[in-house]
């Protein structure tokens, strides 16, 4: 029989601790989440967090676009509100719809892009490999989230109250949007705020 003491010694994934580390257990027991390519069109310093966060949601399609109520048992009408001529889901709405191209075109447009990208893979591999000024890409970026946002908000304003907006009366709240966020970040005394802004104004 030992005439020590027990001592309580910490083993995480065989390493012996002599004390307990909140931070080693957690780094031991969380599930690694392997970043994800995609992170870094979301997460920047010059996005809106709504708008970021709405983006995040239709990344991993979470939103209730019409398709995924119908295949949770729902009985509703799948066709697209903003252009009634395709079955709602977030490829189409963002922006295989003739209705969010316009939008998108004419946000891409202001910064400068022709013809951009409009099938959502196409579009995030777009996204994440264009080139150029960085400036000119988180404007882009900053772009891409509020179409995403502004279609979403545009498509419950129909579902919801049957109101309806014109696609270049969503482009200029979008861009108007931007550009407040852009003087924002000016005031608070981020530089970029007045780069990005350069981007937006013609
Ligand atoms: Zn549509």
């Amino acid at each position: 029989m030992s005439s020590t003491n027990d001592t309580p010694i910490w083993a995480i994934d065989g390493f012996p601790y002599k004390s307990f580390s909140s931070k080693a257990v957690w780094n031991a027991i969380r599930i690694s989440n392997p970043k994800r390519f995609w992170a870094p069109l979301l997460w920047h310093k010059a996005a809106i967090p709504r708008h970021a966060i709405s983006s995040w949601l239709f990344m991993l399609n979470r939103n209730p676009t019409l398709d995924r109520l119908s295949s949770w048992g729902f009985d509703v009408e799948l066709d697209c509100l903003l252009c009634g001529m395709a079955q709602e889901s977030r490829n189409h709405l963002f922006f295989d719809c003739v209705f969010s191209a316009e939008v998108w075109r004419l946000i891409t447009q202001r910064l400068g892009f022709s013809s951009p990208p409009i099938l959502w893979d196409h579009v995030l591999f777009w996204l994440s490999t264009i080139s150029g000024s960085k400036y000119k890409k988180l404007a882009l970026l900053q772009g891409w989230q509020g179409a995403i946002y502004e279609l979403w908000r545009e498509r419950n304003r129909r579902f919801h109250d049957g109101l309806s907006l014109s696609p270049v009366i969503v482009a200029k709240h979008i861009i108007s949007t931007l550009e407040n966020k852009c003087n924002a970040l000016n005031q608070l005394g981020f530089k970029h705020g007045i780069s990005i802004l350069q981007c937006w104004i013609i």
